[in-house]
């Protein structure tokens, strides 16, 4: 069975949106993932659909009910995993983009103005998922991004098969830079490794690469890198999270 999407969103007409273009909408089109977009106002009990009310507490904003939210989510039958776009949840990363990506598919529910009741995450079993410690004004942006990420490493939906293996963050490190013609730009030269053939040396030379590029811009993860590499003597590749 295909990867299956379903998002549960106030703004259905913003999908497939982006995903509907390049690989990931041949992939749609080819039927190797599915997505549904779902109208969470459908689910609104009375007639003038309302699906927010202002926070208990008081404060500014409005607040997703959690009846009528449950309600749209309770219509979806699927077993797949429920996630939550919010910026109090957990950081997305690529050890969880492939695992999603490897299972039957995702229901993701995107938020609007002050987010979710609280409740909702107590009541289902419920992922919350961050993007990133930034404040978007909506979760469908959040899921496309999500969507993204998984869709490429779908069988048959990026080119060579090998591609994923290097990148970034797949070894816990950045990947190394890339170059391409024309050799010399703007009096700007190829590495000259990059030309030598010497597949050896390439090699090296794009690990040192990968080596110093997290060092300098991601700190962060480098010293779990680090602190990986000296936990398994053998130097085995690992996970960059969990
Ligand atoms: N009041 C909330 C922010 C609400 S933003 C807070 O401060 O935590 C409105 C909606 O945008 C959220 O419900 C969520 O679905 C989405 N959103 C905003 N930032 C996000 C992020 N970093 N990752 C995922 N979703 C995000």
């Amino acid at each position: 069975m295909a990867f299956a999407a379903t998002v549960l969103t106030l703004y259905p007409e913003m999908f497939p949106g982006p995903l509907g273009q390049s690989l990931a909408g041949r992939a749609l089109r080819e039927d190797r993932w599915r997505l549904d977009a779902v109208q969470i106002r459908d689910f609104a009990p009375d007639r003038h659909r309302s699906v927010d009310d202002t926070p208990a507490g008081g404060g500014a904003g409005m607040v997703l009910r959690a009846d009528v939210v449950a309600a749209a989510l309770d219509s979806v039958t699927h077993t797949r995993p429920i996630l939550a776009m919010t910026p109090r949840g957990a950081p997305l990363t690529q050890t969880r983009v492939r695992t999603l990506a490897s299972g039957p598919g995702a229901i993701i529910l995107c938020g609007r103005f002050e987010g979710f009741d609280e409740r909702l995450f107590e009541a289902r079993a419920i992922e919350p998922v961050s993007i990133g410690d930034y404040v978007l004004s909506g979760g469908e942006m959040g899921a496309l991004v999500l969507l993204d990420a998984c869709v490429r490493l779908l069988p048959g939906v990026m080119g060579a098969t090998e591609s994923g293996v290097d990148e970034s963050f797949e070894t816990g490190l950045l990947e190394y830079p890339h170059y391409t013609r024309p050799f010399s730009w703007e009096g700007r030269t190829i590495p000259e490794v990059l030309r030598s053939g010497d597949h050896a040396r390439i090699a090296a030379w794009r690990k040192s690469m990968a080596e110093t590029d997290t060092r300098l811009r991601r700190p962060d993860l480098w010293e779990r890198h680090e602190g990986a590499r000296v936990g398994s003597p053998s130097g085995a590749r690992h996970e960059t999270d969990e």
